[in-house]
């Protein structure tokens, strides 16, 4: 057996207004003059003062705002990190991304291309990185994807949707401040948080389950299942409890691998566009068959948060449009060989997914 050696985040900072800190954290890092910091921006905070204004701006740093309508496109990062190129003499001294998923791959995946040659299309896959990565901080503003603690950043190329999986990926510097996540609608707050959820169903009942992920998996669920089926948590309590949860589950699913709901989201993703967290939900609500008890769970906490999923996204697809999705969630192979076993071919056969997909 040869074990892998992780990578984690090197520095973290927890607590109710730690963002106010985010100068004092970054600024030893600073290059020179002409090296600046990047701030990546999730553009729900344009004009936002209350976050925007803890952002100190010194000689040539920059503000540039991320619109969330679509996930990250390798397009998208080859040309912000041209544009960095191009603008700048030197090497930014960090890029620090503050937002939800989006904007947190974002920042990992041009810190990453700003010191590795050619486009990004060529790094999707696992340790394909050659380079240690500009500095780089991340900032959640929205829990559950465990994006702030993955060693992934996940972008859709011309040919498929997959994260640029690398030691280099992680961030240096997280800031957990669980406050900045006030504002997050409710319907987002419960897609999002069930990324997590879903995220510790598939770890916890995968077969590459071993000691390190369960011991992060079930806390996370633990976190999971007071938020969002508890009634007695302040809103306080309820933001750092997701935040913490969100982290859980990351570290759970570092070790091990997730399952059936995020090969076949991925394949919605590919061809309809359909969001994460949404597209997740979509999803495990008709997987009662592969996860009863999670997918039982995910009932009563939709319920109790009255959350309507759309329906029929799959109603008008063609022939060949099921294929490419086909296609694109088989192609996982990991994901599904973690839920259903070394013959999980014998198992789930492109019919099988046909169907599920007719369902949703
Ligand atoms: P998102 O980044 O699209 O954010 C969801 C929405 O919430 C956006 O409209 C955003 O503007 C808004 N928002 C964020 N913070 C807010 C706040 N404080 N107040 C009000 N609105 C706020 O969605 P997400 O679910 O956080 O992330 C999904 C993305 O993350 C996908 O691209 C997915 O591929 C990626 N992902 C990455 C990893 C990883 O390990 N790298 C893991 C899971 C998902
Ligand atoms: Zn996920």
């Amino acid at each position: 057996m040869n074990y892998k050696n992780f990578p984690m985040v090197s520095k973290i900072i927890f607590g109710r207004g730690s963002f106010n800190q985010l100068d004092e954290l970054i600024s030893p890092k600073r290059q020179g003059r002409n090296a600046p910091f990047i701030f990546f921006v999730d553009d729900v905070f344009k004009g936002n003062h209350w976050l925007t204004s803890r952002i100190r701006l010194s000689y040539k740093d920059k503000i540039i705002y991320i619109p969330t309508d679509e996930e990250p496109k390798t397009s998208q990062i080859d040309q912000l990190t041209e544009d960095i190129i191009l603008e700048y003499s030197e090497q930014p001294s960090g890029i620090i991304g503050i937002g939800g998923g989006i904007v947190l791959d974002v920042a990992k995946a041009v810190a990453l291309m700003l010191t590795n040659e050619g486009e990004s299309k060529d790094y999707q896959g696992w340790d394909l990185i050659k380079n240690p990565a500009v500095y780089h901080v991340g900032v959640p503003t929205i829990s559950g994807t465990g994006a702030e603690v993955s060693r992934t950043t996940i972008l859709t190329g011309p040919d498929k949707k997959l994260g640029i999986n690398s030691d280099y990926t992680p961030f240096d510097q997280v800031i957990l401040d669980p406050e900045l996540t006030k504002d997050v609608p409710n319907d987002q707050w419960f897609y999002t948080g069930m990324d997590c959820f879903v995220h510790c169903i598939e770890s916890l009942t995968g077969t590459y389950l071993n000691a390190f992920s369960q011991s992060y998996g079930e806390k996370a669920l633990q976190l999971c299942k007071e938020v969002f089926l508890g009634d007695h948590l302040s809103k306080e309590a309820s933001q750092e409890k997701l935040m913490m949860a969100s982290w859980h589950g990351g570290m759970s699913i570092a070790y091990s691998q997730v399952g059936i709901a995020h090969a076949m989201s991925y394949g919605l993703s590919y061809l309809l566009g359909i969001k994460h967290g949404i597209g997740n939900c979509i999803v495990f609500d008709h997987l009662d068959e592969y996860y009863p008890d999670g997918v039982d769970l995910f009932k009563q906490m939709k319920a109790n948060h009255s959350i309507e999923l759309p329906q029929d996204v799959c109603a008008d697809l063609e022939d060949y449009q099921f294929d490419i999705m086909i296609n694109v969630a088989l192609s996982l192979e990991p994901l599904w060989e973690n839920a259903l076993g070394k013959n999980w071919k014998q198992v789930m056969t492109p019919e099988k997914i046909k169907a599920l997909y007719q369902k949703m």
